[in-house]
């Protein structure tokens, strides 16, 4: 399988070097060349199969060339063993004709495992093999560094650094970083916010000289391979209420546009989708998008759906791509034009997106109101990302069903979950001694040179 980038310009290139590469040099982004679909014999077939199976079938044609079947089945095999639900992604009925997709069973309660963990052991894999070790550098708000460690720590090939704002995240959020104690694991809390952090993660990757002393990647949601692995729940959720005999429908609480980017890619590769609902926050530049043909940046707003808190929608690039029939051109130069505040998509391109994806949002109110609304009405206590979700999916009911994707564990946020509804929002048992565990974590002031001597000095080299 061959994968080009979005603005046409970068070099083709091969599932693994796609996946470690991760943005293109041409500043897009890689996507298949093409999708291969599965018959409805195929998809059919995966009733009853083991998600692990589910998820060979599904990905297999995407990796070849990069992987063996035997090399494969075995990643997907380590990469969840450490979920928390034996149905990896279990389904459970809110009401007549309505699912919620439980995606927070992983090792750090949201549907990041699900393509962190998967990459963790790709890159493992791939870099054993090519008798390198590199240096995994990211900056989070909060749940994207704890996916990353729990992906790569123990892994031989890899260092982890993660930064993120020291003060600046939640208790549960920075013990999931800081208690792992594998030594490829190194927490830094940086003076600064979010911004900064990822101001000198940027620095670090334009600092060529360090980029390549250190091997510095980076797996961020622009990552092909994250998009990949999150297909592969959409087909057995579908397949469990009954496709590809009957259609179905998805609402996805989105931000960076990755996880219902691969829904779409699940409806190219065969599997019968009705709807594919965009559910947004009060950070609603997708919705407006979709309103009006206008994709224009506006302030962040923090809200109690943090995850989805985002003025620019990365993955948005790979539609608007097969928006303007894969010109690449096209693509650059709305990209140009989004640097200097927004772009008009054209109308045969909003046509299209209108045909794949419809959306709506739910204010704060509406998102706590749809919290304690389903707490009452299914005793589900869901997290805010997921209430948006729900929210919005209930506008969009029909005859076919909906599953909601429920993208966090509440107990992530639980003073949002408890002002809503009244409820506690434990940790599952297996983590509950989250709060016992020591913790290991090296404070930085916020500039580039002190930064690049601690992540020296902690991967040794
Ligand atoms: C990252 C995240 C989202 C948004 O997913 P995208 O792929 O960025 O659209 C939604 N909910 C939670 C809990 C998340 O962590």
């Amino acid at each position: 399988m061959r994968y080009v980038s979005t603005r046409g310009e970068a070099p083709v290139l091969s599932f693994e070097d796609a996946m470690l590469t991760g943005l293109a040099r041409d500043g897009g982004l890689y996507v298949p060349e093409t999708v291969p679909t599965m018959t409805s014999d195929e998809i059919a077939a995966l009733a009853g199969v083991s998600y692990e199976e589910a998820a060979f079938r599904v990905m297999r044609p995407f990796v070849e060339g990069s992987f063996s079947d035997e090399e494969f089945r075995e990643i997907i095999a380590k990469a969840y063993a450490g979920f928390g639900h034996e149905a990896r992604a279990p389904l459970v009925q809110l009401e007549s004709g309505h699912f919620l997709l439980e995606l927070f069973h992983g090792p750090t309660l949201a549907f990041k495992d699900f393509a962190m963990q998967l990459i963790g052991q790709l890159f493992q894999v791939a870099l054993a093999k090519r008798g390198e070790k590199i240096t995994i550098v990211g900056a989070t708000s909060g749940d994207t560094g704890s996916a990353a460690i729990e992906a790569f720590r123990g892994l031989d090939n890899v260092d982890v650094c993660i930064l993120y704002p020291h003060g600046r995240v939640s208790d549960v959020q920075r013990r999931q970083m800081t208690t792992p104690s594998e030594s490829n694991v190194h927490a830094l809390a940086v003076d600064g916010d979010f911004d900064d952090c990822q101001a000198r993660l940027k620095d670090m990757f334009n600092d060529f000289e360090f980029r390549d002393e250190v091997k510095l990647a980076g797996v961020n949601s622009i990552n092909w391979g994250r998009v990949l692995a999150q297909v592969v729940y959409y087909f057995t959720s579908a397949v469990a209420l009954g496709a590809p005999h009957r259609k179905v429908s998805f609402t996805v609480p989105t931000g960076n546009f990755g996880d219902i980017f691969a829904g779409y890619i699940a409806k190219k590769r065969g599997l019968p989708i009705d709807q594919l609902v965009i559910a947004t926050n009060q950070n609603d530049i997708l919705h407006r998008t979709m309103e009006t043909g206008a994709y224009t940046k506006g302030e962040v707003t923090p809200s109690i759906s943090p995850s989805m808190d985002i003025q620019v929608s990365s993955n948005f690039e790979r539609a608007l791509f097969d928006a303007y029939g894969r010109d690449g051109k096209a693509v650059q130069s709305q990209m140009a034009d989004l640097a200097s505040g927004g772009f008009t998509i054209s109308q045969g391109a909003m046509e299209f997106l209108k045909e794949q994806f419809t959306s709506g949002r739910a204010s704060e109110d509406e998102t706590s109101a749809e919290i304690k609304r389903s707490f009452e009405a299914t005793n589900e206590v869901l997290c805010p990302h997921s209430a948006v979700g729900v929210k919005v999916a209930r506008e969009h009911l029909t005859d076919t069903p909906m599953i909601t994707l429920a993208t966090a564990h509440p107990a992530k946020f639980p003073a949002a979950v408890k002002d809503a509804c009244g409820q506690d929002a434990p940790l599952p048992p297996r983590m509950a001694d989250l709060f016992d565990r020591e913790e290991r974590v090296t404070r930085v002031a916020g500039d580039l040179d002190a930064l690049k001597a601690v992540i020296r000095e902690k991967i040794g080299r």
